[in-house]
Formats: C-alpha cells, sequence, structure tokens
C-alpha cells in the first residue's frame, strides 16, 4: 500500500478566532494547523518544510513573531507591510487604476481647509496602520469646523464620505500557478465601523461579480499572492470602489462554513500547501451573525439551521466573541430562523436581523 503524503505543518501567527478556524478546517484534511500567541516569549521550531501564514496584516515585535516572520516559507511576506500600511495600500489600488474612495495623505503640514477643498465637507481620516473594526477612524466635517487632532498628523490618510447604496466584499483565492477562484459577492452591513452581518450569495448582486473578480484579480496577479483575499468594496449604482483589502480569511467571508462546499479557511490552506483549488459550489442562502459582546445563549443551538462558532473569548461591549451561521435553501425557513434568532438575542440586534430578513429574495 501506498503511504499516504505528509502534508507540511502550517503556523499561523496568532491565535485568535481566525487561527482557530484555520485549526479547524485543517483537520478534515490532515493539516496540522498550529496558531501562536503574538506575544508568545518562546520561538517556535520550525521544520524546513513548515508553512507559515498570519491571521492579521501586522504584528508586535517578540521571540514568537520574529521566528515565524523570517522563516523561509512565509507565504506571501512582501504582501503584509504594504497591505497593513493604508497609505501604501492606497497606493497600489491608485496604480492598478482599481476605483477607490477619494484619498490623500496626511503629512504633518496638512490643514483640515486642505483635505475640505480636495475631498469635500465630510472627511474620514484613518489611521495608516493597526486600524480596525472601525477603530483608528476620525470623521472631520467642515461645518462643525474641525481641525486635525495633532496625534493624527504624518500618522493617517484622509478620505472622501462615500454615499454608498451598500457594503459588499468579494473573498477569492489563488494557487501557486495563479489560477484564481471566488466565491460570490458577500452583502454586509457594518454598524459603528464594525461587521454586524453578512448575506449570500444574492442573486441581485449576480451583475457586479465580474467587475469585482476583474478587481481583486489584478490585485492578487500583482502581488503573486497565494492564498485567501478579501476585498471590501463600497457599491455606488452599479460601480464598485474599493474600500481596504485583507490578505487573509476574513470576517465578511465566514459564510462559507455552512454555505459553501469549502470555506474560506479551507481555501487558504489549500492554496498555501499547494493542494487542488476550485470554485466552491454553494449550498444555500447564507446569514451570518456576528455576535458583539453578547453572552452565550445555548438556546441558539435550538433552532435547525444555527451553527454557532463561540471564540472561548471573555465577553466585553462590542468585542467580537463568536458568530452564527444560518444556511437554507428556503427564503422561508431562512426567516423563520431569523425570527426565532431575534427572540434569543439581546432587543439590539433587531434592526440587524431585519436587515438580513430584508435583503432575501
Ligand atoms: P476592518 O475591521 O474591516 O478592518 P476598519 O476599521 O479597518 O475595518 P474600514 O473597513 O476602512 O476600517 O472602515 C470600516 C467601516 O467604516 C466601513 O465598512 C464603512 O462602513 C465605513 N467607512 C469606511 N470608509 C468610509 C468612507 N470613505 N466613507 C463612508 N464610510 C466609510
Ligand atoms: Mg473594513
Amino acid at each position: 500500500m501506498k503511504e499516504s503524503v505528509a502534508m507540511p505543518k502550517v503556523w499561523v501567527l496568532g491565535a485568535g478566532q481566525l487561527g482557530a478556524m484555520l485549526r479547524h478546517a485543517g483537520m478534515p484534511l490532515a493539516i496540522d494547523v498550529l496558531p501562536v500567541p503574538l506575544d508568545s516569549t518562546q520561538a517556535p521550531t520550525l521544520g524546513a518544510t513548515d508553512i507559515v501564514t498570519p491571521e492579521i496584516e501586522h504584528w508586535p515585535d517578540s521571540a514568537a513573531t520574529r521566528a515565524l516572520s523570517t522563516h523561509s516559507r512565509f507565504i506571501n511576506h512582501p504582501v503584509f507591510a504594504r497591505l497593513a500600511d493604508r497609505l501604501t495600500q492606497k497606493s497600489l489600488l491608485d496604480e492598478l487604476g482599481l476605483a477607490t474612495a477619494p484619498w490623500c495623505p496626511v503629512t504633518a503640514s496638512t490643514l483640515a481647509t486642505d483635505l475640505y477643498a480636495t475631498l469635500g465637507e465630510r472627511v474620514l481620516l484613518k489611521r495608516r496602520m493597526g486600524g480596525y473594526d472601525g477603530k483608528g477612524q476620525y470623521w472631520l466635517r467642515r461645518a462643525d469646523g474641525d481641525e486635525i487632532p495633532a496625534d493624527w498628523h504624518a500618522a493617517a490618510i484622509a478620505e472622501s464620505a462615500i454615499d454608498f447604496d451598500e457594503e459588499v466584499s468579494l473573498v477569492g483565492m489563488r494557487d501557486r500557478d495563479g489560477n484564481c477562484f471566488f466565491y460570490p459577492l458577500t452583502l454586509n452591513l457594518h454598524t459603528s465601523g464594525i461587521l454586524a452581518a453578512s448575506v449570500a450569495p444574492l442573486a441581485r448582486l449576480a451583475p457586479l461579480q465580474s467587475q469585482a473578480e476583474a478587481m481583486l484579480r489584478s490585485l492578487l496577479d500583482s502581488m503573486d499572492y497565494v492564498g485567501v483575499m478579501a476585498m471590501e468594496c463600497f457599491r455606488v449604482d452599479d460601480r464598485l470602489l474599493i474600500n481596504e483589502l485583507a490578505p487573509r480569511v476574513h470576517n465578511s467571508g465566514h459564510w462559507t462554513q455552512a454555505g459553501a462546499s469549502v470555506s474560506q479557511f479551507e481555501a487558504h490552506l489549500r492554496a498555501i500547501c499547494g493542494l487542488p483549488l476550485a470554485t466552491p459550489a454553494v449550498r444555500g442562502t447564507t446569514v451570518m451573525i456576528n455576535l458583539l459582546g453578547t453572552e452565550r445563549n445555548d438556546q441558539w443551538l435550538s433552532i435547525p439551521e444555527c451553527e454557532l462558532y463561540w471564540y472561548g473569548k471573555a465577553v466585553r461591549p462590542g468585542r467580537k466573541v463568536g458568530h452564527i451561521n444560518l444556511c437554507t435553501t428556503s427564503p422561508d425557513d431562512l426567516r423563520r430562523s431569523l425570527g426565532a434568532l431575534t427572540r434569543l438575542l439581546p432587543d439590539h440586534y433587531g434592526e440587524v436581523l431585519s436587515w438580513a430578513a430584508d435583503s432575501l429574495p
């Protein structure tokens, strides 16, 4: 009998929920995925054929991150510095001629009046590094006479406020030979800058799919990227503007755990381990609800379609502590399940669940 080929070990730089879900996705393929906490003072012992992938775009210096980030098989290594800094990320989008919100750097001498003159009455400052979940954003409004706060000089970019119709994202993957595959576009609801819920796929978004794929493909190709990348967009009429890129598995792709034959986590592992990829088959319509600062309620599990991912983190206001995927082939069943979930979640989820129900065909 032929012995099966041993899969490489995959080390994840970071040990949050994305690392945990990568580990989970590796099990059926016997890929040993080993998340490493960012602050670990112990450098892991890496084998020459082991693979390293991060769950975040930039990381603090520690014994562990130094060992992992200098490994010869740290996949996509040059990409992270470029995309982690919003200034170089935006510059790349400009170089490739991909549409984004109009923007400019905020230098030491930039005045708010300069920004209003070039970007309009409402301007969003975004920290170049380290922003996430709406943290690292600052709104300037000419009508309110706002000025640039001192600590935002030379550390931020400024963007025009986009009056978008809605937010969508595209999660795609690229293999070592340059073949790209994509999930259908995902509709996303953000509240206070943080993802609250996603719905995918939606037939009404299909006309935008080829535009979105062409944009993401040109990015993936330009960086010779291998693995999963997410592209967050604003839809303005029939046009997509890229908001930001995530060179990793992404919250707006969590629905693929229930709604696709291959989840974004497995897709990423397959790509970086050199296993075949294909366009994932989609199983139905999926709603993903992010659990933000909410105590766990095991009654959620009484809903037939409920697939709960609980991250096991301390519950703090607004913190991502888990998510629920609901996937069905019948919009009516999905509406019923959303109704049941409304009764089991705190009141403030009402708006989010109604948004999801109203998004369904
Ligand atoms: P993430 O957690 O996805 O990395 P983030 O905090 O890094 O998010 P963005 O994705 O850039 O930041 O912005 C968060 C949200 O803020 C967006 O999803 C969108 O709702 C809103 N937003 C961002 N940029 C703009 C803009 N130029 N005009 C209007 N709204 C915006
Ligand atoms: Mg974002």
